[in-house]
């Protein structure tokens, strides 16, 4: 069992509606069982719902004439980038008509002398920094999965480079929409700055589709480095590895990336990626800069880290060494999946204060040896971030019983520390009810503006807020 969905109302597709679909994107239109279950499922713990239709497409022209064939047939429109959302974020929970932007992958200019450039949604973010290595540029948001930029707009993404480099809100200049009536807008220049009018980039970052298409992104970009560094050290105790952390941050020391695994991550990755590392919590950090700056963080962290009871201070700054270690990293969602065979994942992602991160992880880890579900923390703690990955056995439904409440817990917890219950991941379908015990009536206010640009509530229905 997965975990099941409210009912929502489902309407048949007008008759000839598809045969109108087809006369935009041709033979590109999928109607065929396993495609739509692909576009039904992402990574998520619900159950899959399916589309009725998914159409690829190849151009912002083509999303806008699909956006008005939509709206005019009243058929839920559902954009659709890699499908690695957790929370259910692209479920099409009435049916209607998927949109994979996949296929619009074009990387549009480089603007090297500005730091930026613009790509289409569909463009995947290894492919984009494949694309600038021979530019001496890069582009810093990592959430470990090869989502699409679009994807990763939509959902607010960040990562393991967020402490450093901040979060997709930090990273896009600049927006090309297809809004709920078929227009074409750009919600702002390539400047550095503005302050023209309201700011539409920021509504649409984080919206998971439920006010227009996004179909072009205008990304800032970084020098790569010159140096870069990485390191590891394992803690005898939760706390120390958080302490250093949260000292190494308050001290200004600006690591690239900090990131924690308990001892029951490290033993999955362990199995997983064949590693040897000591079963202990452990912090992985990146760290960039000139070659003696580097080396001035490596050293302030490790006397950090001896203080709060680290072993053995490994760092490299070989290239090698640093691919093992960030695709370990990389891999650690499925490592903790996968300790139980056919289980099912299930993530939390709250956000603290940095002030209040090594209370919340030490009451979190301590609440989570109560239950029976095998669960491990890893988490992006620099930024207050980290997660709760459970590995339920779908043939045992009181386990996603005994992980709802575990979860309500984590976020209530989160929440009386004046965190937030998602950091990165978005609501999606999991998480409307914490979205109104977080921000109370503020909620009533996105329903303003959701009726406002969509007043048939045709794009992702259902996510976010119900209306
Ligand atoms: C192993 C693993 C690790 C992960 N780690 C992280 C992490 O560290 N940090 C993090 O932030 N996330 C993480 N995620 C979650 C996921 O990768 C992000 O949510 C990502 O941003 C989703 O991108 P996507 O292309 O897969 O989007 P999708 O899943 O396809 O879509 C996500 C949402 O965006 C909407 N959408 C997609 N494209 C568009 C568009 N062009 N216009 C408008 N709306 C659109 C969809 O309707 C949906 O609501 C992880 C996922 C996995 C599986």
């Amino acid at each position: 069992m997965t975990a099941p969905l409210p009912n929502f109302d489902r309407k048949p597709l007008p008759t000839g509606f598809l045969d109108e679909v087809r006369a935009v994107v041709g033979d590109r239109l999928g109607t065929g069982e396993a495609i739509r279950l692909q576009h039904g499922s992402s990574e998520t713990h619900f159950d899959p719902v399916l589309p009725d239709a998914v159409a690829f497409v190849r151009s912002t022209e083509e999303v806008a004439a699909l956006v008005r064939l939509c709206v005019a047939a009243e058929v839920p429109i559902i954009a659709f980038g890699a499908g690695t959302s957790l929370e259910g974020n692209v479920t099409p929970v009435k049916g209607g008509l998927t949109i994979d932007l996949s296929e619009m992958n074009a990387i549009l200019e480089v603007n090297q002398e500005d730091f930026d450039c613009t790509v289409q949604a569909g463009v995947r973010r290894e492919q984009l920094n494949e694309h600038l290595r021979d530019q001496g540029l890069f582009f810093p948001i990592d959430p470990g999965a090869n989502a699409t930029i679009g994807g990763m707009a939509s959902t607010r993404a960040s990562g393991t480079n967020a402490v450093r480099y901040g979060t997709m809100r930090e990273a896009i200049l600049s927006l090309r929409v297809v809004t709920p009536d078929g227009k074409v807008i750009r919600t702002a220049r390539r400047a550095r700055k503005s302050a023209a009018g309201y700011d539409l980039t920021r509504l649409m970052i984080g919206a998971e589709g439920t006010l227009g298409i996004i179909t072009e992104i205008t990304l800032r970009l970084h020098g790569i480095p010159e140096a870069i560094s990485s390191a590891v050290c394992s803690f005898e105790t939760l706390k120390g590895a958080v302490d250093t952390v949260v000292q190494s941050i308050q001290i200004g020391v600006p690591v690239a990336r900090i990131e924690i695994l308990d001892d029951a991550q490290v033993r999955a990755c362990n199995a997983y990626s064949k590693l040897d590392y000591p079963e202990k919590t452990t912090l992985l950090f990146e760290f960039h800069g000139s070659e003696r700056y580097v080396e001035e963080q490596v050293e302030t962290v490790r006397e950090i880290a001896g203080y709060n009871g680290g072993g053995e201070f490994l760092w490299s700054n070989l290239p090698e060494e640093r691919n093992r270690l960030w695709k370990a990293r990389h891999e650690a969602y499925y490592a903790a999946v996968n300790q139980r065979p056919g289980a099912v994942g299930w993530t939390t992602d709250v956000c603290v204060p940095i002030s209040r991160l090594a209370e919340c992880i030490v009451e979190t880890k301590e609440d989570l040896a109560t239950s029976s579900v095998p669960s491990t923390i890893l988490g992006h703690v620099g930024d207050g971030n980290f997660h709760v990955i459970f590995a339920i056995d779908p043939k045992r439904p009181e386990e996603m019983i005994e992980v709802e409440a575990l979860n309500d817990r984590i976020v209530a917890r989160a929440l009386a520390m004046d965190g937030t219950c998602t950091g990165e991941h978005g609501i999606g379908l999991g998480k409307q009810q914490f979205l109104v015990d977080e921000l109370g009536d503020a909620v009533e206010m996105m329903r303003l503006i959701k009726r406002a640009i969509d007043p048939k509530d045709l794009f992702n229905p259902g996510k976010i807020f119900q209306l």
